[in-house]
């Protein structure tokens, strides 16, 4: 049977992270794969990730299952986080959560939830878009399209066309919005956008699926949840698949959430059962190291304290970075404009080169860059920033 397969490509990104391995240089830079990178470009564990794990492990008391929905007290901390303390929709019993393996389980059970409530609902995805939105909403058998977003000309958001093309799309379908940090492009709607977005979502009755993966990673952890906790208060019914992955660094313990919310309290519980079944049929049970470990830190005055002092930091780092990387580059790259950098939110931005350019940073500079031109701007550091932005000169000249 296993004659019948062809050989898939592998990945661009993780083709690029083996390259990086075995590239001898030693000022070889990695500028692709999206996680946190420090000053001395390591991703470390967080300072409060460590000190709830050695309360977990003097504490752990069971292996046990923890049951379909995951650990409740971290589904409930997740929410609060999500949507801040007293939302409405919390305080109307009208928001249920499932913990899930990573950002990327929850949006598998996102998708797998919309396919039960509507077989033939397309998904609309940005263009341009995380990668993997596409290929997980199409293993679900559900149909995606794109809605424009990014424009690459003016390096900002093309939003009247965007307007334009949700208010064709109808009840039914459900439309992806990035909550922060939109990856690949870094460009986020703002308050007035947000509104507009949510008055069309009301008009033509789609639903909005909301991926928050980067929550604190741009302006704060309340800005950045600002545009979900809007259209959470102002529409009926909103799925949010969240990540624990880059805010507290877990990326390998593959913690996320899926929260559904529904129009009152009795239809919430409805969603619920089919959310849980949901996940009985994909993987049962989620895994309960990462969950611990949030709600934990969630838990302790102390230890929350010292969770956003760390995020801050790495917030801003990259916010440093955005800056600085902006003005080395306008200043050694005569005629280019690159100040939508620091106007952009997260780890991502696309530097707007072409392939050759990419090609030529890749094969005589060590600078690996996914073909799109979007950099990790967390990957540049004070000891490479002016080998980098020097190379970006001499390949655009
Ligand atoms: N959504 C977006 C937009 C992402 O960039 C990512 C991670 N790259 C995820 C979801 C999923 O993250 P994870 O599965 O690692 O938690």
């Amino acid at each position: 049977m296993f004659s019948q397969l062809k050989p898939l490509p592998t990945d661009p990104i993780l083709g690029l992270m083996a390259a990086f391995k075995a590239d001898t240089n030693a000022n070889k830079i990695d500028l692709g794969v999206g996680v946190y990178k420090d000053e001395q470009g390591n991703t470390p564990v967080l300072k409060a990730v460590k000190k709830a794990e050695e309360f977990r492990l003097a504490n752990e008391t069971s292996k046990s299952y923890i049951g379909l929905a995951g650990n409740l007290d971290y589904c409930q901390k997740m929410e609060e986080l999500l949507l801040g303390n007293a939302h409405p929709a919390l305080l109307a019993n009208r928001v249920r959560t499932a913990q899930t393996p990573g950002g990327t389980g929850s949006l598998r059970v996102a998708a797998e939830f919309i396919k039960r409530c509507n077989d033939n609902a397309t998904v609309w995805v940005t263009t341009p878009t995380w990668a993997n939105h596409i290929s997980l909403f199409e293993a679900a058998g559900l149909t995606v399209k794109e809605y424009p977003y990014y424009d690459y000309e003016k390096k900002g958001l093309l939003f009247d066309e965007m307007v334009n093309a949700l208010s064709q799309i109808p009840a039914g379908d459900v439309v992806l919005l990035h909550a922060c940090c939109h990856n690949p492009s870094g460009m986020d709607l703002n308050a007035e956008q947000w509104q507009t977005v949510t008055d069309i979502a009301k008009a033509q009755g789609f639903t909005v699926l909301i991926d928050i993966a980067y929550q604190g990673f741009g302006t704060s952890l309340d800005e950045d949840a600002a545009g979900l906790r809007l259209l959470a208060s102002q529409v009926e019914e909103l799925i949010i698949c969240s990540s624990c992955s880059k805010n507290f660094g877990l990326y390998r313990d593959r913690i996320g959430a899926c929260s559904i919310i529904s129009k009152d309290a009795s239809a919430a519980d409805v969603s619920n059962s089919v959310l849980l079944s949901v996940v009985r049929s994909i993987y049962s049970m989620p895994p309960a190291h990462g969950a611990d470990i949030v709600s934990t830190i969630l838990s302790s005055s102390e230890l929350t304290t010292m969770w956003h002092d760390e995020l801050d930091e790495m917030r801003s780092r990259i916010n440093e970075f955005r800056s600085l990387l902006k003005e080395k580059l306008n200043d050694k790259c005569h005629g280019m404009d690159f100040s939508f950098i620091e106007r952009q939110h997260g780890m991502f931005s696309f530097l707007g080169i072409n392939k050759e350019q990419i090609e030529r940073l890749q094969k005589e500079y060590s600078i690996y860059i996914v073909g799109s031109s979007r950099v990790n701007v967390a990957g540049i550091s004070h000891a490479n920033i002016d080998y980098f932005a020097d190379a970006v000169a001499e390949v655009t000249k």
